[in-house]
Order: structure tokens, then C-alpha cells, then sequence
């Protein structure tokens, strides 16, 4: 049995960041209140903000249930999917009714855009863990990075960082992506690591562009300037590897899927799209099971057709245009 019986979770799927992640998927496909330029999920030219109930409780609750009766227990169940988890009113009910049911941790990804509304900051209260996003120091590179809707400014996303992080009983880890020759100087890392005093989340997770962005030109930083710009920030903070992550890369269902994907692959070359539709598997399972086999080198990105995946002839390696 794989994951084609479930229609919102996907996984456990290994994380750097939460170890053996059992993902929740709130929202469809890009439905998200940025339209960032390294989005892995690519880009649709629009943005959303209205809050409604995207996902059926219920049936989360159904599957969550028959899911952890099926399998060892998962390090931590992550709210996130395809856009943003908090466009979701039903977010904070759910959450409740999942702490209700398991003891396992639970950590909602969110891009923090939103954590200004009062309600948004309610619903995620029973959280365990959140980790938003901060991708940028001052409005400019927040118009460039992150490519908002037009009615979040970056002065209220800030706040509303700062006073979610100050009200929260759970740990608050804070992403921060740099992108080559859009933040990753050192008056702009300065300008990020000012806020992050501000807002003084637990640690800070430093990360960069390590899969195909939604554009050519978002590019990421060697793993080693990573951390030399990690000296700039005070108090906790990790360095995300481009290392596969470790662990549980094949347990579960994944192997099989992992075969699956080939299989398609090796017919002709194919997005995350229609390897989703073409298998009938979750569209994040797909998106991490391809990072785990372009990590490995058995599935490259096609030179000179963004988004497309293929089964590499036997001496190929993916090479990236970004330097
Ligand atoms: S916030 Fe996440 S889902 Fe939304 S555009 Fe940015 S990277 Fe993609």
C-alpha cells in the first residue's frame, strides 16, 4: 500500500531540519501569499491571501490516524504543502485535534507572512514548533526574493514576526535563505541578522538554493560562505547541508516510489507535475523523493529545460548554470 490512499499526507520523508518528517499537505498546489523566486515548486505569476478552508479536517484527522497505527512513529508531524499553511482557517482547529490525538511533536512551515493577524498567531498557539521565514533585511530584497502579494509590506510581516515569536510558548527556528548576489553580501546579511535580534527566534536555520528554482536567476551561496556569513548572526544557528538527509531515505514507502520514478523518467523526461499525476502519488512525496534521487545522481534535471527530470545516460552529472 503506498500513498495514492491518502490525499493529504505524505511520508515520513527525511528532513535536515526534523528528522523523520510525517508531512500534512493544507493547501493546493502554489496557493501561497508569495511567489518566491527559488520556489521549488515553480512559479504561476499570482498570489493569494484570503484565508479559507482549503483542507478537510476530518479526513486529515482519518488519515492521521490510520497513518500512525500503520508505522513507527515519525520524529515530528509538520504542517506544510504545496504554498502556505496558514492561508487554511481551519488551521487552528486541526492542530488542537491533532494534539489531542498523538504525542508526537508538532511543527507547522509557514512563510511567516501572515503571523501578523491576531488569528493566524491564535491558531498556531498549540504548535510545539513553528519555523517561518525571513529571506531578507529591508523592503527592496523582500520585493526581489520573495515577490509578496501586494497587500503584505515587509515592515508587518517583520512585526509580525517579532510578536509572534514574544507570545509563543513553543520554539520559534527561523529560516533564513540567502541568495547569491541578491542578499548574500554582508551589509544585507548584517541587515537580516539586526532583525533576527528583534525577533530572537530559538536558532536560526541558514539555507540557500540547492534544487531548481521557479527562475534561472535565483542562485545559491557555496555551503562554505553559508557559514562564514553565520558568524554575522548571534546566538543559535545551523548551517543547512546540501547533504542528502540522514536516515530513512528509503524506509517507509519510499523506495518503491523511488523505483516508480525511474521507471517514468527513463520513458521521457517529465515534471514534478506529471510525475504526480502520471504515478498518483502526493505532489511533495514526489518533490522529496527527486531530491533524493538527484542527490544520488540517478535522476538529473534535463540541461536547458527547466523543471523537466530525467534518467541520466550511465556518466552524466547534473551541472548548474549558477557562478
Ligand atoms: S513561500 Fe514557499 S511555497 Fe510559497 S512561493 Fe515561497 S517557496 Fe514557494
Amino acid at each position: 500500500m503506498g500513498t495514492t490512499t491518502y490525499t493529504y499526507l505524505y511520508g515520513p520523508v527525511p528532513s535536515h531540519r526534523l528528522g523523520r518528517s510525517l508531512g500534512i499537505d493544507l493547501v493546493p498546489y502554489k496557493i501561497c501569499s508569495y511567489d518566491c523566486i527559488y520556489c521549488q515548486l515553480g512559479s504561476i505569476g499570482s498570489t493569494i491571501v484570503t484565508r479559507k478552508k482549503y483542507a478537510d479536517n476530518d479526513r486529515i484527522l482519518e488519515e492521521l490516524q490510520r497513518k500512525l497505527s500503520d508505522h513507527s512513529q515519525p520524529d515530528f508531524i509538520s504542517l506544510a504543502g504545496s504554498g502556505e499553511p496558514t492561508l487554511h482557517s481551519g488551521i487552528g482547529e486541526l492542530i488542537r485535534r491533532i494534539k489531542m490525538l498523538t504525542t508526537v511533536p508538532l511543527a507547522v512551515l509557514t512563510n511567516g507572512s501572515l503571523l501578523w493577524l491576531p488569528e493566524v498567531q491564535e491558531d498556531l498557539m498549540a504548535a510545539d514548533l513553528v519555523l517561518p521565514s525571513l529571506d531578507a533585511g529591508d523592503p527592496t530584497t523582500f520585493q526581489q526574493a520573495n515577490r509578496p502579494d501586494s497587500s503584505i509590506s515587509f515592515d508587518q510581516m517583520v512585526q509580525g514576526l517579532i510578536d509572534f515569536t514574544g507570545r509563543f510558548a513553543g520554539e520559534v527556528w527561523l529560516e533564513v535563505l540567502l541568495l547569491a548576489g541578491i542578499s548574500d553580501d554582508e551589509p544585507s546579511v548584517r541587515r537580516i541578522a539586526k532583525l533576527v535580534e528583534r525577533i530572537k527566534p530559538a536558532r536560526v536555520q541558514l539555507n540557500t538554493v540547492y534544487r531548481p528554482p521557479a527562475e534561472s536567476f535565483a542562485c545559491g551561496v557555496t555551503h562554505g560562505q553559508l557559514c562564514h556569513l553565520s558568524s554575522l548572526f548571534s546566538g543559535l544557528v545551523d548551517c543547512i547541508s546540501d547533504a542528502p538527509a540522514p536516515a530513512a531515505a528509503t524506509e517507509s514507502t519510499g523506495l518503491s516510489h523511488q523505483d516508480e520514478i525511474i521507471a517514468f523518467a527513463r520513458r521521457r523526461p517529465c515534471t514534478i507535475h506529471d510525475l504526480s499525476t502520471g504515478l498518483n502519488l502526493h505532489l511533495n512525496d514526489v518533490l522529496k523523493q527527486v531530491r533524493l534521487l538527484t542527490d544520488s545522481g540517478s535522476l538529473i534535471e534535463i540541461a536547458g529545460k527547466r523543471g523537466y527530470f530525467g534518467v541520466p545516460p550511465a556518466v552524466d552529472i547534473l551541472t548548474k548554470s549558477c557562478n
